[in-house]
């Protein structure tokens, strides 16, 4: 039986580390994190949006003082399931990875409002974009709110009497992906790094850094793993993940040995050793991302040509089911 409940809120993993969850964990659904020591308070990540990051923190303020002040936040990475509530907390140290704080200064919240408005004009990736999130998210009043404070490879700070470990392990994920780590408590919150139950999806890669950062975790002494999505996690969770991600380059690298286009091998690879986990389609932007990796010639990775081909992906197992 889990250990720990996946229900929406904050869950008081004991000795004043909290998660904050979000069911389902699906596209944009993401975790936060809150430490608290003396009176110190850091917060990991913000969520998809002001309104939810701002009844995140209502809860958390009622049921952590200390969280009137948020001394420190950590974004684990750059996209905005993670960030575009930072606008709440712009009394904080807002710290990040280099590449991490770039990406976020890059963003341009209009841009999300648009695909929310006009996803009927935008084809198959507006139809994706508008079925996952343009529908059940309000990307309104966001104000980019980039890291104040930038680390490369690792920063140790304090909260109270805590150390907590900031380790960049990427690219992997994204450009950069920071885990946070609080070896008295055992616990690490591991951003996207570890998707618990769902289909990760590799934005940047290369898939042997994500596979290293999984040996990392696990190398960890730690008994509490705080997913960027889905349940809270033990090591089996992160084990999974990397057979996982053994399993797909393998796969893909053998389709693309014999030729096969990268949205054909995404459809060719059998996932029942995954079944149960959500957001299958990410598979092709997986295989996408591996083929770049493989020297295919293939444009520049971008959100919405993969939204078109992961909405081309459930079409073709909704037409195959039935
Ligand atoms: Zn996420």
């Amino acid at each position: 039986m889990a250990k720990w409940q996946y229900t929406k809120g904050l869950h008081d993993l004991g000795n004043g580390c909290f998660a904050y969850l979000q069911p389902d964990g699906t596209w944009g659904w993401s975790n936060a994190g809150l430490i608290e020591s003396q009176g110190e308070t850091l917060l990991v990540d913000t969520l998809m949006g002001v309104g939810l990051t701002r009844d995140m923190l209502d809860e958390m303020r009622r049921k952590v003082p200390a969280a009137k002040k948020i001394g420190r936040l950590v974004n684990t990475h750059s996209n905005p399931d993670h960030v575009l509530g930072n606008q709440l907390v712009t009394d904080a140290e807002i710290i990040a990875a280099r590449a991490t704080a770039e990406e976020i200064a890059a963003m341009n919240p209009q841009g999300f409002v648009n695909m929310v408005d006009n996803w009927e004009a935008m084809g198959e990736g507006g139809k994706f974009f508008h079925e996952t999130m343009g529908s059940k998210f309000d990307f309104t009043g966001v104000k980019i709110t980039p890291p104040t404070s930038v680390f490369e490879g690792e920063r140790t700070v304090r909260v109270g009497d805590k150390t907590v470990q900031l380790v960049d392990v990427g690219p992997a994920h994204t450009k950069a992906d920071t885990i946070v780590y609080v070896p008295s408590d055992r616990t690490v919150y591991t951003g996207d790094i570890l998707f618990n139950e769902s289909h990760p999806i590799m934005w940047a890669g290369p898939v042997a850094n994500w596979i290293r950062a999984c040996d990392y975790i696990l190398g960890l002494d730690v008994e509490t793993i705080v997913s960027g999505h889905g349940p809270i996690a033990d090591k089996s969770g992160v084990r999974n993940l990397k057979r996982y991600f053994e399993y797909i380059r393998d796969e893909a690298r053998q389709r693309f040995e014999a030729g096969m286009g990268w949205e054909e091998a995404g459809r060719d690879i059998a996932l029942d050793s995954f079944r149960g986990w959500a957001d299958e389609e990410r598979i092709v932007a997986n295989v996408f991302t591996l083929y770049r990796e493989f020297g295919a010639e293939l444009p520049a990775v971008s959100g919405p040509g993969l939204f078109a081909a992961m909405e081309r992906y459930r079409q073709h197992r909704h037409a195959h089911e039935h």
